[in-house]
């Protein structure tokens, strides 16, 4: 396969198929969708970086605290319609989430970016275009990853940024690349295609039906309308609390 360097990448056949079904942003294939893992194993790791480097990392996709727990995390923001709106609802429920940032987006509301780090929200390197990098070389990915710090870092001086989560759960090389940085990889364990969307009623009975100890759950607030999401989210929260369940954040492993 011939190997596309920085933005000017040609995206993977799997790609071309994941659109033409009409999935959408960060899910890698149909057979990640409804309740499966993102972490069933990241792609090869056969580059230069993986075989002279550290052994390839975890991807991490359950929570930090075992019992009935689930941990949050929102991508492709920030999103002036939802974000600002999803925040309102976590700050009233006194819930932590994890927002995995699209660089592109940072730059246009750093505003938002840095209402999400005043909350107490962790932050999560999300790349900066949303490119697929299943392919791309370890040099370009890590400019890429860079970039993103430093847009985020741009609108919160200092940021803490822990994890970071490739766009489409197309790995490639990039589990080596962000552990090498300091950011642990972060996949999911349930996802409930709220990109489709489906109704906040069906995305509400999705992630209660799914949701089962130690979940790391993609949710999104961003790359389109996710006023379901929000408002799912909203009656999810007290539902899970009202039934002995905690809201903590994902492990880490590195
Ligand atoms: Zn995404």
């Amino acid at each position: 396969m011939t190997t596309p360097h920085g933005r000017s990448r040609t995206r993977g056949r799997f790609l071309t198929t994941l659109f033409t079904l009409g999935l959408a942003l960060c899910v890698a294939t149909p057979a990640q969708a409804l309740l499966h893992s993102s972490s069933s194993g990241p792609s090869t790791h056969k580059g230069p970086f993986a075989s002279n480097g550290p052994a390839t990392p975890d991807i991490v996709d359950s929570t930090r605290r075992g019992g009935r727990a689930v941990a949050l995390t929102f991508d492709d923001g920030p999103d002036p319609r939802n974000t600002p709106r999803l925040l309102d609802v976590l700050r009233e429920h006194r819930v932590k989430a994890v927002f995995c940032l699209w660089g592109d987006h940072v730059r246009q509301y750093p505003d938002i970016v840095r209402r999400i780090a005043a909350d107490g929200h962790t932050l999560c390197n999300h790349t900066m275009s949303h490119d697929d990098m299943s392919t791309w070389p370890a040099e370009d990915v890590r400019a890429d990853l860079l970039e993103t710090n430093a847009a985020i870092r741009e609108a919160v001086p200092h940021a803490r940024i822990p994890y970071f989560r490739a766009p489409y759960g197309a790995w490639g090389q990039t589990p080596a690349v962000a552990a090498g940085l300091g950011m642990q990889p972060l996949g999911w364990s349930l996802a409930v295609e709220d990109w489709a969307p489906p109704g906040t009623d069906e995305l509400l009975r999705r992630l209660e039906e799914g949701a089962t100890p130690g979940s790391v759950v993609l949710l999104h607030d961003g790359g389109g309308d996710r006023g379901q999401t929000v408002a799912a989210v909203a009656r999810l929260i007290p539902a899970l609390k009202s039934d002995g369940w905690h809201l903590t954040r994902p492990a880490r492993r590195g």
